[in-house]
């Protein structure tokens, strides 16, 4: 399968999942050359036409410029800031309703906005920054991003959404999936004053045993 037919069948799944509806949200895959294939601005992820994407290039100082194929969203930079990160990969980013909703809440620690309630977010998600506020669109989420100093492979953006790296296409559903129930989860226990997250010792053994990030960066003096 080319690129372009694994950034179409990754919209379509979720679309078919429902974590994208109407033209919200974007997706893009980083080749190991510098080549980004990306969801043209204001298309429905669910019907992408493998003929009809966004090709960019990544510059040397690592912002994505367009080459060829339909318009590129603005929101360009916010997948550019995470592949400055990680390198080659998947990042998508959804609107996706939960997310939104757990964006809202103040954010339960500096390094994951929501509690770890169920163990599969601590393997398929670990930290979770609440990147504060910008309109959609506006460069400075890319720089909020890079200045995060955390590590993390998710982030959720207040008001917005959720942006997220993945190595694959099914890494990247899966851990799409896995973020969207979490923040479910989180925004129905946070009406109930019993509910406990997870353990920190279980989050932080799980983390690790998944190669997931968790906990504040360790500087060392
Ligand atoms: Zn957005």
């Amino acid at each position: 399968m080319s690129t372009a037919e694994e950034l179409a069948r990754l919209g379509r799944r979720l679309v078919e999942l429902g974590l994208s509806r109407g033209t919200a949200g974007n997706i893009s895959i980083r080749e190991s050359g510098g080549t980004v294939v990306a969801s043209p601005s204001g298309t429905d992820l669910g019907a992408l036409d493998p003929a009809q994407l966004s090709v960019l290039t990544s510059t040397p100082s690592g912002a994505l410029e367009q080459v060829s194929g339909a318009k590129a969203s603005k929101e360009v930079p916010m997948h550019a800031a995470m592949y400055r990160r990680f390198g080659a990969g998947v990042v998508v980013h959804t609107h996706s309703f939960h997310a939104v909703q757990s964006s809202c809440l103040p954010p339960w620690t500096p390094y994951c906005a929501i509690p770890p309630y169920a163990p599969y977010f601590a393997m398929k998600i670990g930290n979770l920054p609440l990147i504060p506020y910008r309109h959609p669109g506006d460069p400075a989420l890319g720089e909020l991003i890079d200045e995060a100093d955390l590590e993390f492979r998710a982030a959720l953006l207040a008001h917005h959404g959720l942006v997220l790296f993945a190595e694959t296409v099914d890494e990247a559903i899966a851990a799409t999936v896995e973020l969207d129930d979490a923040c479910r989860l989180a925004v129905s226990l946070a009406q109930i004053p019993q509910a406990r997250a997870l353990e920190e010792e279980a989050v932080a053994e799980l983390a690790a045993r998944n190669g997931r990030p968790w906990g504040p960066r360790i500087t060392s003096s």
